[in-house]
């Protein structure tokens, strides 16, 4: 009997746009083989994506029910696993065995399919790359429930269009991943406050050997502190170099309090007040902290982890994220220019994360040679045309745009700022796959 589909309210992390559509949630290859050839459907990981992508536009597949790991290779670090495993459970698994993640977003809370899907980029893609380096292989299923292994050697194309392409290849039903060997749960990291944005990009380019390098921004500050940051790097600590408590039991890291937001906060709470003091204050201890601190995994990847929910203090209405990346030789004139305008407009959000990223790799792939800001925003109506303001800015500066953050981008921006669109667009055309597979976001940004 084919596997029954119940009509739920659907939106992604940002809980904006939301609206209700079919979901069906296979338990095995045979029951997603029933699903797979409705038309308009997508496959759905752990809804962590901000906006629509994982919403089909007919139909979406939820996959976390393809939640096995197959198998592990100690001698290469390989681990096989199903879509619907979630990155943390790996962690779970395999950091008391010395492996850990090559690319963590900033959640543990993505499953694998949509770790792929969506490219997806951690502290550490100056030197690592994204998420797509470290996958060996990929089995995706078609529209009549072929499955085909694709991999850098064998369907090629395949791989490259489905590393980055966010689901709109074909539902990914395993892969083979390269986990990284490590010698503790513990980071080395240190802390440098930037006062400004050219002191912060130097800071980046002065820790271009760092594994890991990430920078909280105030984007409230203004003049001559625009951009100021508190730049953060890591390494994963030695054993060696553990203080003699933790070097007994180098994996084991103090058990942690969730808090969790129960209910949506009045949206009122994150005013430009509120989210201003809150930059300032977090600027000042910045300042006071000890520069260089021994942090675990947890708390130095998955700082939002630790808060349940918190995609709720935004209320009811939700929020969008904006998330670009600029090309190296326009990124300080573009950052300028961004900050600039979040801060004219007092729109600021209390989240805003710049990264520095290395050269792209798989075909649609976000991130390119330069720099990448991240900042949050409640979904109102002014500040979905402050959004189409810093569309405006990036594309001046050759930027593009993060799928997987976004809710409400137009279709001619994103043309205009990624040639590759068209060129995915043609591909999925000319392979049948635009009618079979298709989100909310793809329709609306004609992919
Ligand atoms: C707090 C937070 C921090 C984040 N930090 C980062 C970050 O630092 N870097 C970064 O790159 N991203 C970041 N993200 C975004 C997140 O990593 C991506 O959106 C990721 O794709 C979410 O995975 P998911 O399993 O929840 O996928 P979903 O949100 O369910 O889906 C995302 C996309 O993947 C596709 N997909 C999912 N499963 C499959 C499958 N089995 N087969 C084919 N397609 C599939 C969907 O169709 C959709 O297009 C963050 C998100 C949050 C909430």
């Amino acid at each position: 009997m084919r596997p029954a589909f119940r009509t739920v309210e659907l939106a992604g992390w940002g809980r904006y746009p939301r609206r209700p559509g079919p979901v069906a949630a296979p338990r095995d290859e045979a029951e997603l083989r029933e699903l797979a050839g409705q038309g308009g459907v997508v496959a759905r990981g752990n809804g962590r994506a901000y906006g629509d992508s994982a919403m089909g536009a007919a139909a979406t597949l939820d996959l976390r029910r393809l939640d096995r790991m197959l198998s592990f290779d100690a001698a290469t670090g390989v681990l096989v696993a199903e879509a619907g495993v979630i990155l943390g459970d790996v962690i779970a698994a395999f950091l008391p065995r010395g492996w850990f993640p090559y690319v963590t977003p900033g959640t543990k809370f993505v499953s694998l399919g949509g770790a792929i899907a969506a490219d997806v980029h951690g502290k550490n893609h100056h030197v690592d790359g994204a998420f797509g380096t470290f996958v060996e292989w990929v089995d995706v299923m078609d529209a009549a429930g072929a499955v085909t292994r694709a991999s850098r050697e064998a369907n090629s194309e395949l791989f490259e269009w489905t590393v980055g392409g966010m689901g709109l290849t074909g539902v990914i039903l395993r892969a083979a991943i390269r986990l990284r060997p490590v010698e503790s749960a513990w980071i080395v990291q240190e802390t440098v406050p930037a006062p400004s944005l050219a002191e912060a990009m130097a800071a980046f380019e002065a820790a271009d050997d760092a594994t890991y390098s990430v920078a909280w921004i105030d984007c409230l500050a203004s003049g001559a502190s625009l951009g100021r940051s508190l730049v953060m790097t890591g390494e994963h600590a030695p054993a060696l170099e553990l203080d003699h408590e933790h070097r007994g039991q180098p994996f084991r890291t103090p058990a942690k309090r969730r808090l969790s937001v129960p209910f949506d906060a009045p949206g009122i709470a994150l005013n430009r007040f509120t989210v201003k003091a809150f930059n300032a204050l977090y600027w000042r201890r910045g300042l006071r902290a000890p520069r260089e601190a021994l942090v675990d995994w947890d708390s130095y990847f998955y700082p939002l982890d630790a808060i349940l929910g918190w995609n709720r203090i935004y209320g009811r209405r939700g929020f969008v994220q904006f998330q670009c990346a600029l090309p190296l030789e326009s990124s300080e004139a573009g950052l300028t220019a961004l900050l600039t305008e979040t801060a004219a407009a007092g729109q600021g959000s209390f989240l805003a994360v710049l990264k520095r990223f290395g050269a792209q790799q798989s075909r649609f792939s976000f991130p390119m040679a330069g720099y990448t800001l991240a900042l949050d925003f409640p979904a109102n109506a002014r500040t979905l045309a402050l959004l189409d303001r810093l569309d405006a800015i990036t594309l001046d500066h050759g930027g593009r745009f993060y799928l997987a953050k976004d809710a409400r981008l137009p279709a001619a921006v994103l043309h205009r700022a990624d040639a590759r669109a068209a060129a995915f667009r043609d591909m999925r055309r000319d392979a049948g796959l635009d009618r079979a597979f298709a989100s909310a976001q793809s329709e609306r940004l004609l992919l």
